[in-house]
Protein backbone atom coordinates (compact mmCIF):
# COMPACT_ATOMS: atom_id res chain seq x y z
CA UNK A 1 0.00 0.00 0.00
CA UNK A 2 1.05 3.78 -0.67
CA UNK A 3 3.65 4.36 2.18
CA UNK A 4 3.09 7.80 1.26
CA UNK A 5 -0.43 7.90 2.47
CA UNK A 6 -0.35 10.10 5.49
CA UNK A 7 3.48 11.91 4.93
CA UNK A 8 3.03 15.81 5.64
CA UNK A 9 -0.58 15.07 7.08
CA UNK A 10 -0.84 16.10 10.77
CA UNK A 11 -2.64 13.18 12.88
CA UNK A 12 -5.00 13.52 15.87
CA UNK A 13 -5.17 10.80 18.61
CA UNK A 14 -7.61 10.35 20.46
CA UNK A 15 -6.95 8.01 23.68
CA UNK A 16 -3.74 6.79 24.84
CA UNK A 17 -5.10 2.69 25.49
CA UNK A 18 -2.48 -0.13 23.64
CA UNK A 19 -4.87 0.77 20.33
CA UNK A 20 -4.02 4.73 20.38
CA UNK A 21 -0.22 4.33 21.17
CA UNK A 22 0.08 1.76 18.11
CA UNK A 23 -1.82 4.17 16.26
CA UNK A 24 0.22 7.24 17.01
CA UNK A 25 3.74 5.33 16.82
CA UNK A 26 2.47 3.92 13.33
CA UNK A 27 1.14 7.27 11.95
CA UNK A 28 4.72 8.96 12.96
CA UNK A 29 6.84 6.34 10.88
CA UNK A 30 4.52 6.54 8.22
CA UNK A 31 5.75 10.19 8.26
CA UNK A 32 2.81 12.47 10.25
CA UNK A 33 3.24 15.00 12.21
CA UNK A 34 0.94 13.20 15.60
CA UNK A 35 -0.33 14.47 18.59
CA UNK A 36 -1.99 12.24 21.00
CA UNK A 37 -4.73 13.91 23.67
CA UNK A 38 -5.80 11.71 26.64
CA UNK A 39 -8.60 12.76 29.00
CA UNK A 40 -6.33 11.25 31.62
CA UNK A 41 -3.52 13.58 33.86
CA UNK A 42 -0.40 12.92 32.79
CA UNK A 43 0.57 11.60 36.21
CA UNK A 44 -1.94 8.73 35.51
CA UNK A 45 -0.04 7.58 31.95
CA UNK A 46 3.65 7.92 32.61
CA UNK A 47 3.66 4.66 31.76
CA UNK A 48 1.69 4.65 28.22
CA UNK A 49 3.79 7.85 27.68
CA UNK A 50 6.72 6.22 27.77
CA UNK A 51 6.26 3.83 24.89
CA UNK A 52 5.26 6.50 22.25
CA UNK A 53 7.92 7.14 19.95
CA UNK A 54 10.32 10.58 19.79
CA UNK A 55 8.75 13.16 18.04
CA UNK A 56 5.00 12.27 18.90
CA UNK A 57 3.72 15.50 20.96
CA UNK A 58 1.23 14.79 23.57
CA UNK A 59 -1.01 16.80 25.91
CA UNK A 60 -3.09 15.20 29.06
CA UNK A 61 -5.57 16.11 30.75
CA UNK A 62 -7.84 16.51 28.74
CA UNK A 63 -8.29 17.41 24.47
CA UNK A 64 -7.64 21.02 23.55
CA UNK A 65 -8.48 22.57 19.70
CA UNK A 66 -5.25 22.06 18.75
CA UNK A 67 -6.87 18.89 17.55
CA UNK A 68 -8.84 20.61 15.38
CA UNK A 69 -5.77 21.27 13.35
CA UNK A 70 -5.75 17.58 12.78
CA UNK A 71 -6.29 16.10 9.05
CA UNK A 72 -7.54 12.54 10.35
CA UNK A 73 -8.49 11.32 14.05
CA UNK A 74 -7.90 7.95 15.28
CA UNK A 75 -10.50 7.76 18.15
CA UNK A 76 -10.26 4.96 21.03
CA UNK A 77 -12.82 2.56 20.23
CA UNK A 78 -13.14 3.28 23.83
CA UNK A 79 -14.41 6.75 23.39
CA UNK A 80 -17.96 8.00 22.35
CA UNK A 81 -18.57 11.15 23.92
CA UNK A 82 -16.39 14.09 23.90
CA UNK A 83 -17.32 17.34 23.27
CA UNK A 84 -14.24 17.46 20.52
CA UNK A 85 -15.39 14.84 18.79
CA UNK A 86 -18.73 16.32 17.87
CA UNK A 87 -16.16 19.90 16.88
CA UNK A 88 -14.45 17.55 14.55
CA UNK A 89 -17.38 16.35 12.65
CA UNK A 90 -19.09 19.54 12.46
CA UNK A 91 -15.54 20.68 10.34
CA UNK A 92 -15.92 17.40 8.67
CA UNK A 93 -12.62 15.78 9.58
CA UNK A 94 -11.97 11.83 9.22
CA UNK A 95 -12.50 9.71 12.51
CA UNK A 96 -11.21 6.41 11.84
CA UNK A 97 -10.37 3.66 14.37
CA UNK A 98 -6.50 2.57 14.71
CA UNK A 99 -7.39 -1.31 12.79
CA UNK A 100 -9.27 1.44 9.64
CA UNK A 101 -5.54 2.87 9.68
CA UNK A 102 -3.37 -0.24 9.84
CA UNK A 103 -5.68 -1.39 7.15
CA UNK A 104 -4.90 1.22 4.63
CA UNK A 105 -1.04 0.53 4.95
CA UNK A 106 -1.87 -3.79 4.47
CA UNK A 107 -3.08 -6.08 1.52
CA UNK A 108 -3.16 -8.99 3.16
CA UNK A 109 -3.79 -12.46 1.73
CA UNK A 110 -7.01 -13.09 3.50
CA UNK A 111 -8.79 -10.76 5.69
CA UNK A 112 -11.07 -12.52 8.58
CA UNK A 113 -12.98 -10.79 10.56
CA UNK A 114 -15.28 -11.80 13.50
CA UNK A 115 -17.46 -9.90 15.27
CA UNK A 116 -20.61 -11.04 17.38
CA UNK A 117 -22.04 -9.93 21.04
CA UNK A 118 -20.39 -13.26 22.34
CA UNK A 119 -17.63 -15.92 21.14
CA UNK A 120 -15.73 -13.45 19.40
CA UNK A 121 -12.32 -13.88 21.29
CA UNK A 122 -13.01 -17.57 21.32
CA UNK A 123 -13.21 -17.74 17.83
CA UNK A 124 -10.78 -15.55 16.79
CA UNK A 125 -8.26 -17.49 18.46
CA UNK A 126 -9.63 -20.13 16.96
CA UNK A 127 -9.37 -18.66 13.41
CA UNK A 128 -5.98 -18.10 14.43
CA UNK A 129 -4.66 -21.57 15.26
CA UNK A 130 -6.33 -23.37 12.35
CA UNK A 131 -4.61 -20.76 9.72
CA UNK A 132 -1.25 -21.45 12.46
CA UNK A 133 -1.36 -25.05 11.81
CA UNK A 134 -1.69 -24.62 7.99
CA UNK A 135 2.43 -22.82 8.19
CA UNK A 136 1.05 -20.37 6.49
CA UNK A 137 1.58 -17.12 8.08
CA UNK A 138 -1.27 -15.54 10.47
CA UNK A 139 -1.42 -12.91 12.54
CA UNK A 140 -4.23 -12.51 14.92
CA UNK A 141 -5.10 -8.61 16.37
CA UNK A 142 -7.86 -6.30 16.79
CA UNK A 143 -10.21 -6.06 19.92
CA UNK A 144 -8.33 -9.34 21.40
CA UNK A 145 -5.64 -7.27 22.83
CA UNK A 146 -2.99 -7.20 19.94
CA UNK A 147 -3.53 -3.31 17.72
CA UNK A 148 -3.12 -4.39 14.16
CA UNK A 149 -1.27 -1.49 13.85
CA UNK A 150 1.13 -2.79 15.70
CA UNK A 151 1.99 -5.61 13.68
CA UNK A 152 1.97 -3.26 9.96
CA UNK A 153 5.84 -4.39 9.51
CA UNK A 154 4.78 -8.30 10.19
CA UNK A 155 2.20 -8.40 7.58
CA UNK A 156 3.08 -9.09 3.84
CA UNK A 157 0.95 -10.15 0.96
CA UNK A 158 0.77 -13.71 2.11
CA UNK A 159 -0.08 -12.96 5.23
CA UNK A 160 -3.57 -13.91 6.37
CA UNK A 161 -5.16 -11.59 8.92
CA UNK A 162 -7.57 -12.46 11.59
CA UNK A 163 -8.89 -9.57 13.41
CA UNK A 164 -12.37 -9.51 16.14
CA UNK A 165 -13.71 -6.23 15.57
CA UNK A 166 -16.38 -4.58 18.03
CA UNK A 167 -19.20 -2.48 17.05
CA UNK A 168 -17.37 0.72 17.79
CA UNK A 169 -14.21 0.00 15.81
CA UNK A 170 -16.62 -0.92 12.65
CA UNK A 171 -18.25 2.69 12.85
CA UNK A 172 -14.89 4.19 12.74
CA UNK A 173 -13.73 1.60 9.70
CA UNK A 174 -15.41 3.23 6.92
CA UNK A 175 -13.35 1.10 4.07
CA UNK A 176 -13.49 -1.67 6.30
CA UNK A 177 -13.82 -4.84 4.25
CA UNK A 178 -13.19 -8.22 5.34
CA UNK A 179 -12.50 -11.41 2.55
CA UNK A 180 -14.19 -13.71 5.17
CA UNK A 181 -16.55 -11.97 7.96
CA UNK A 182 -18.48 -13.57 10.95
CA UNK A 183 -21.54 -12.41 13.21
CA UNK A 184 -21.66 -15.16 15.73
CA UNK A 185 -24.51 -13.36 17.04
CA UNK A 186 -26.83 -10.69 18.32
CA UNK A 187 -27.78 -10.21 21.64
CA UNK A 188 -28.39 -6.92 23.73
CA UNK A 189 -25.45 -6.02 25.08
CA UNK A 190 -23.69 -2.04 25.01
CA UNK A 191 -27.08 -0.41 24.53
CA UNK A 192 -25.78 2.65 27.30
CA UNK A 193 -24.09 3.76 23.67
CA UNK A 194 -26.17 2.18 20.68
CA UNK A 195 -29.54 3.47 22.51
CA UNK A 196 -31.85 0.85 20.27
CA UNK A 197 -31.42 -2.90 19.23
CA UNK A 198 -32.32 -1.70 15.85
CA UNK A 199 -28.57 0.79 16.02
CA UNK A 200 -26.49 -2.15 17.60
CA UNK A 201 -27.82 -4.83 14.76
CA UNK A 202 -26.78 -2.32 12.16
CA UNK A 203 -23.18 -1.50 13.82
CA UNK A 204 -22.80 -4.89 13.71
CA UNK A 205 -23.89 -5.34 9.84
CA UNK A 206 -21.00 -2.92 9.07
CA UNK A 207 -18.94 -6.09 9.55
CA UNK A 208 -19.96 -7.30 5.97
CA UNK A 209 -21.11 -3.87 4.34
CA UNK A 210 -18.36 -3.52 2.11
CA UNK A 211 -18.11 -7.02 1.22
CA UNK A 212 -18.81 -8.61 -2.14
CA UNK A 213 -20.05 -11.38 -4.00
CA UNK A 214 -16.26 -12.70 -4.00
CA UNK A 215 -16.69 -12.44 0.03
CA UNK A 216 -18.06 -14.50 2.19
CA UNK A 217 -20.08 -14.15 5.56
CA UNK A 218 -20.78 -16.66 8.02
CA UNK A 219 -23.85 -16.12 9.93
CA UNK A 220 -25.71 -17.87 12.71
CA UNK A 221 -29.02 -19.41 11.09
CA UNK A 222 -29.99 -19.46 15.02
CA UNK A 223 -30.19 -16.27 15.27
CA UNK A 224 -32.89 -14.23 14.21
CA UNK A 225 -31.33 -11.44 13.65
CA UNK A 226 -28.36 -12.92 12.19
CA UNK A 227 -30.90 -14.70 10.11
CA UNK A 228 -32.43 -11.47 9.10
CA UNK A 229 -29.45 -9.61 8.39
CA UNK A 230 -28.05 -12.52 5.66
CA UNK A 231 -31.21 -10.29 3.62
CA UNK A 232 -28.70 -7.53 3.25
CA UNK A 233 -25.62 -9.08 3.73
CA UNK A 234 -23.94 -8.44 -0.22
CA UNK A 235 -21.36 -11.31 -0.07
CA UNK A 236 -21.93 -14.67 -0.18
CA UNK A 237 -23.95 -16.50 3.15
CA UNK A 238 -22.68 -19.34 4.66
CA UNK A 239 -25.11 -20.50 7.82
CA UNK A 240 -24.17 -22.02 10.44
CA UNK A 241 -26.58 -24.30 12.92
CA UNK A 242 -26.81 -26.41 16.29
CA UNK A 243 -30.45 -26.45 15.76
CA UNK A 244 -30.97 -27.45 12.44
CA UNK A 245 -29.63 -29.56 9.40
CA UNK A 246 -28.94 -27.32 7.04
CA UNK A 247 -29.32 -28.14 3.41
CA UNK A 248 -26.23 -25.82 2.61
CA UNK A 249 -24.17 -24.57 5.09
CA UNK A 250 -22.73 -26.01 8.44
CA UNK A 251 -24.35 -27.53 11.24
CA UNK A 252 -24.08 -29.87 14.55
CA UNK A 253 -26.31 -33.16 14.66
CA UNK A 254 -24.95 -33.99 18.25
CA UNK A 255 -22.06 -35.54 17.44
CA UNK A 256 -20.63 -33.98 14.31
CA UNK A 257 -20.18 -30.91 11.92
CA UNK A 258 -21.50 -31.48 8.87
CA UNK A 259 -20.41 -28.90 6.08
CA UNK A 260 -21.77 -28.71 2.90
CA UNK A 261 -19.76 -25.73 1.39
CA UNK A 262 -19.60 -24.59 -1.95
CA UNK A 263 -17.33 -27.38 -3.79
CA UNK A 264 -17.02 -29.06 -0.46
CA UNK A 265 -18.99 -31.42 1.95
CA UNK A 266 -17.32 -33.33 4.87
CA UNK A 267 -18.11 -34.12 8.33
CA UNK A 268 -15.40 -32.94 11.92
CA UNK A 269 -15.73 -34.62 14.69
CA UNK A 270 -17.29 -32.21 17.59
CA UNK A 271 -15.78 -34.00 20.02
CA UNK A 272 -14.56 -30.92 21.33
CA UNK A 273 -11.79 -29.95 24.50
CA UNK A 274 -13.79 -26.58 26.06
CA UNK A 275 -17.30 -27.16 27.52
CA UNK A 276 -20.48 -26.13 25.86
CA UNK A 277 -23.03 -25.66 23.37
CA UNK A 278 -22.18 -22.47 22.63
CA UNK A 279 -18.21 -23.29 21.92
CA UNK A 280 -20.22 -25.82 19.28
CA UNK A 281 -21.08 -22.73 17.66
CA UNK A 282 -17.93 -20.68 18.02
CA UNK A 283 -16.28 -23.99 16.30
CA UNK A 284 -18.73 -23.87 13.90
CA UNK A 285 -17.85 -20.54 12.82
CA UNK A 286 -14.44 -20.77 12.77
CA UNK A 287 -14.45 -23.99 10.81
CA UNK A 288 -16.60 -22.64 7.94
CA UNK A 289 -14.16 -19.37 8.14
CA UNK A 290 -11.13 -21.69 7.50
CA UNK A 291 -12.99 -24.23 5.26
CA UNK A 292 -14.29 -21.54 2.92
CA UNK A 293 -10.32 -20.28 2.59
CA UNK A 294 -9.61 -24.05 1.64
CA UNK A 295 -8.10 -25.22 4.84
CA UNK A 296 -8.09 -29.08 5.01
CA UNK A 297 -10.99 -30.43 6.74
CA UNK A 298 -8.80 -33.01 8.74
CA UNK A 299 -6.69 -29.93 10.09
CA UNK A 300 -9.48 -28.08 11.15
CA UNK A 301 -10.76 -31.06 12.71
CA UNK A 302 -7.79 -31.75 14.77
CA UNK A 303 -7.32 -28.16 16.02
CA UNK A 304 -11.00 -27.58 16.98
CA UNK A 305 -11.09 -30.69 19.01
CA UNK A 306 -7.78 -29.97 20.97
CA UNK A 307 -7.76 -26.61 21.31
CA UNK A 308 -7.88 -25.90 25.35
CA UNK A 309 -10.44 -22.54 25.09
CA UNK A 310 -9.29 -18.82 26.32
CA UNK A 311 -8.12 -17.54 29.89
CA UNK A 312 -11.04 -16.16 31.66
CA UNK A 313 -13.89 -18.12 29.66
CA UNK A 314 -15.56 -20.32 31.69
CA UNK A 315 -12.12 -21.32 32.54
CA UNK A 316 -11.33 -24.54 35.78
CA UNK A 317 -9.47 -22.71 38.20
CA UNK A 318 -9.33 -25.60 40.78
CA UNK A 319 -10.76 -27.86 42.79
CA UNK A 320 -11.06 -28.09 46.16
CA UNK A 321 -12.37 -30.84 48.54
CA UNK A 322 -15.01 -32.26 45.87
CA UNK A 323 -15.92 -28.69 44.66
CA UNK A 324 -14.88 -26.67 40.96
CA UNK A 325 -14.13 -23.32 41.45
CA UNK A 326 -14.46 -21.65 37.32
CA UNK A 327 -13.47 -18.09 36.40
CA UNK A 328 -15.56 -16.89 33.76
CA UNK A 329 -15.27 -13.14 34.25
CA UNK A 330 -15.14 -12.36 30.70
CA UNK A 331 -19.10 -12.98 31.02
CA UNK A 332 -19.95 -9.15 31.00
CA UNK A 333 -23.08 -9.41 30.07
CA UNK A 334 -26.37 -11.55 30.46
CA UNK A 335 -26.06 -13.41 27.30
CA UNK A 336 -22.87 -14.99 28.20
CA UNK A 337 -23.65 -15.84 32.21
CA UNK A 338 -27.09 -17.42 30.40
CA UNK A 339 -24.92 -19.83 28.62
CA UNK A 340 -22.19 -20.86 31.23
CA UNK A 341 -25.48 -21.48 32.96
CA UNK A 342 -26.24 -23.93 30.20
CA UNK A 343 -22.69 -25.36 30.24
CA UNK A 344 -23.44 -27.30 33.53
CA UNK A 345 -24.91 -30.05 35.00
CA UNK A 346 -23.62 -29.82 38.45
CA UNK A 347 -25.44 -26.98 40.92
CA UNK A 348 -24.08 -24.25 40.88
CA UNK A 349 -23.17 -21.25 43.04
CA UNK A 350 -23.22 -18.20 41.15
CA UNK A 351 -20.98 -15.04 41.49
CA UNK A 352 -22.95 -12.33 40.05
CA UNK A 353 -22.57 -8.76 39.87
CA UNK A 354 -20.23 -5.42 38.65
CA UNK A 355 -21.09 -2.54 37.21
CA UNK A 356 -24.77 -2.71 35.75
CA UNK A 357 -24.72 -2.27 32.00
CA UNK A 358 -28.39 -1.54 31.38
CA UNK A 359 -29.77 -4.82 30.45
CA UNK A 360 -32.51 -6.90 32.55
CA UNK A 361 -30.99 -9.96 34.50
CA UNK A 362 -34.32 -11.24 34.09
CA UNK A 363 -33.96 -13.88 31.23
CA UNK A 364 -31.72 -16.10 33.22
CA UNK A 365 -34.26 -16.74 35.74
CA UNK A 366 -35.39 -20.18 34.36
CA UNK A 367 -31.31 -21.40 34.60
CA UNK A 368 -31.04 -20.35 38.06
CA UNK A 369 -34.41 -21.55 38.72
CA UNK A 370 -33.19 -25.05 37.26
CA UNK A 371 -29.14 -24.96 38.53
CA UNK A 372 -28.06 -22.60 40.90
CA UNK A 373 -28.30 -23.09 44.60
CA UNK A 374 -27.37 -19.28 45.64
CA UNK A 375 -26.69 -16.57 44.32
CA UNK A 376 -23.66 -14.70 45.59
CA UNK A 377 -23.69 -10.49 44.85
CA UNK A 378 -20.99 -8.03 44.08
CA UNK A 379 -20.53 -4.81 43.20
CA UNK A 380 -22.59 -1.89 41.95
CA UNK A 381 -25.02 -3.91 40.36
CA UNK A 382 -26.10 -5.84 43.52
CA UNK A 383 -29.67 -3.58 44.23
CA UNK A 384 -30.56 -3.99 40.29
CA UNK A 385 -30.45 -8.09 40.14
CA UNK A 386 -32.01 -8.72 43.52
CA UNK A 387 -34.92 -6.49 41.65
CA UNK A 388 -34.91 -8.75 38.78
CA UNK A 389 -34.02 -11.99 40.14
CA UNK A 390 -36.09 -11.47 43.37
CA UNK A 391 -37.89 -14.91 44.97
CA UNK A 392 -35.84 -17.69 43.09
CA UNK A 393 -32.65 -18.53 45.13
CA UNK A 394 -31.32 -16.99 48.39
CA UNK A 395 -29.23 -14.21 47.88
CA UNK A 396 -25.80 -13.69 49.79
CA UNK A 397 -24.59 -10.11 49.75
CA UNK A 398 -20.96 -10.35 49.56
CA UNK A 399 -19.66 -7.00 48.23
CA UNK A 400 -16.63 -8.17 47.70
CA UNK A 401 -15.06 -11.33 45.19
CA UNK A 402 -12.69 -12.17 48.60
CA UNK A 403 -16.42 -12.34 50.22
CA UNK A 404 -18.43 -14.13 48.11
CA UNK A 405 -15.79 -17.08 47.69
CA UNK A 406 -15.10 -17.20 51.59
CA UNK A 407 -19.28 -17.57 51.61
CA UNK A 408 -19.19 -20.22 48.33
CA UNK A 409 -16.30 -21.92 50.09
CA UNK A 410 -18.40 -22.44 53.17
CA UNK A 411 -21.74 -23.33 50.70
CA UNK A 412 -20.39 -25.43 48.46
CA UNK A 413 -21.15 -29.36 49.12
CA UNK A 414 -18.85 -31.55 47.13
CA UNK A 415 -20.23 -32.63 43.54
CA UNK A 416 -20.88 -28.60 43.53
CA UNK A 417 -19.64 -26.05 41.23
CA UNK A 418 -18.50 -22.18 42.48
CA UNK A 419 -19.24 -19.82 39.53
CA UNK A 420 -17.60 -16.42 38.80
CA UNK A 421 -19.89 -15.62 35.81
CA UNK A 422 -20.92 -11.96 36.26
CA UNK A 423 -23.02 -10.78 33.97
CA UNK A 424 -22.20 -7.25 34.32
CA UNK A 425 -18.62 -5.19 33.64
CA UNK A 426 -15.39 -4.99 36.10
CA UNK A 427 -14.70 -1.79 36.41
CA UNK A 428 -16.63 -0.51 39.61
CA UNK A 429 -14.15 -2.93 41.47
CA UNK A 430 -11.09 -4.03 39.04
CA UNK A 431 -10.01 -2.41 36.17
CA UNK A 432 -10.81 -5.13 33.65
CA UNK A 433 -12.24 -8.34 33.45
CA UNK A 434 -8.41 -9.99 32.82
CA UNK A 435 -7.76 -8.44 36.48
CA UNK A 436 -10.99 -9.22 38.31
CA UNK A 437 -10.71 -12.73 36.58
CA UNK A 438 -6.78 -13.08 37.66
CA UNK A 439 -7.90 -11.64 41.50
CA UNK A 440 -10.47 -14.52 41.54
CA UNK A 441 -7.85 -17.21 40.70
CA UNK A 442 -5.49 -15.99 42.89
CA UNK A 443 -8.35 -15.98 45.81
CA UNK A 444 -9.36 -19.49 45.02
CA UNK A 445 -5.48 -20.34 45.37
CA UNK A 446 -5.44 -19.22 48.28
CA UNK A 447 -8.04 -20.89 49.69
CA UNK A 448 -7.42 -24.37 52.34
CA UNK A 449 -9.18 -27.07 52.46
CA UNK A 450 -9.36 -27.12 56.33
CA UNK A 451 -11.74 -24.16 55.66
CA UNK A 452 -14.22 -26.22 54.10
CA UNK A 453 -16.78 -26.64 57.14
CA UNK A 454 -20.85 -26.92 56.98
CA UNK A 455 -22.49 -23.98 55.76
CA UNK A 456 -23.48 -21.97 59.09
CA UNK A 457 -24.18 -18.47 56.73
CA UNK A 458 -27.71 -16.84 56.21
CA UNK A 459 -28.74 -15.63 53.04
P1 LIG B 1 -16.20 -12.05 23.37
O1 LIG B 1 -14.80 -11.83 22.89
O2 LIG B 1 -17.22 -11.80 22.32
O3 LIG B 1 -16.52 -11.36 24.65
P2 LIG B 1 -15.39 -14.66 24.37
O4 LIG B 1 -14.97 -15.72 23.43
O5 LIG B 1 -14.33 -13.92 25.09
O6 LIG B 1 -16.34 -13.64 23.64
O7 LIG B 1 -16.39 -15.32 25.43
C1 LIG B 1 -16.90 -14.52 26.48
C2 LIG B 1 -18.01 -15.24 27.19
O8 LIG B 1 -19.13 -15.30 26.32
C3 LIG B 1 -17.68 -16.68 27.53
O9 LIG B 1 -17.21 -16.79 28.82
C4 LIG B 1 -19.00 -17.42 27.37
O10 LIG B 1 -19.69 -17.36 28.60
C5 LIG B 1 -19.75 -16.57 26.38
N1 LIG B 1 -19.74 -17.11 25.02
C6 LIG B 1 -18.68 -17.55 24.30
N2 LIG B 1 -19.06 -17.95 23.09
C7 LIG B 1 -20.39 -17.73 22.99
C8 LIG B 1 -21.37 -17.90 21.97
N3 LIG B 1 -21.05 -18.39 20.78
N4 LIG B 1 -22.65 -17.56 22.25
C9 LIG B 1 -22.98 -17.05 23.43
N5 LIG B 1 -22.11 -16.86 24.43
C10 LIG B 1 -20.83 -17.19 24.23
Amino acid sequence: MKTTLLEGLRVGVLGLGRSGIAAANLANAKGASVLVSEAKAKTACKEQLSLLEDGIEQECGGHSDLLLQSDIIIKSPGIHHAPILDKLTGKGTPVWSEIELALRFLEPRNLFAITGTNGKTTTTTLVGEILKATRQPAVVAGNIGTPLASLVDEVTKKTSVVLEVSSYQLEDSPTFRPTISTILNITPDHLEHHKTMKNYVQAKALVFARQTKKDYCILNHDDPYCRKLAEQCPAKVIFFSCKKALPRGIYYNGTHLIARLPGLTCKLSAALAIPGLHNIENALAAAAMTLVAGVRPALVEKVITSFPGVEHRIELARELGGVRYFNDSKATNVDSTFVALKSFNAPIWLILGGRDKGSPYTPLKALIKRKVKGILLIGEAAPRIKKDLRGLVPFYESKTLAKALQTGQKLAQPGDIVLLSPACASFDQFRSYEDRGRVFKQLVQRLHAAAARPARVRP
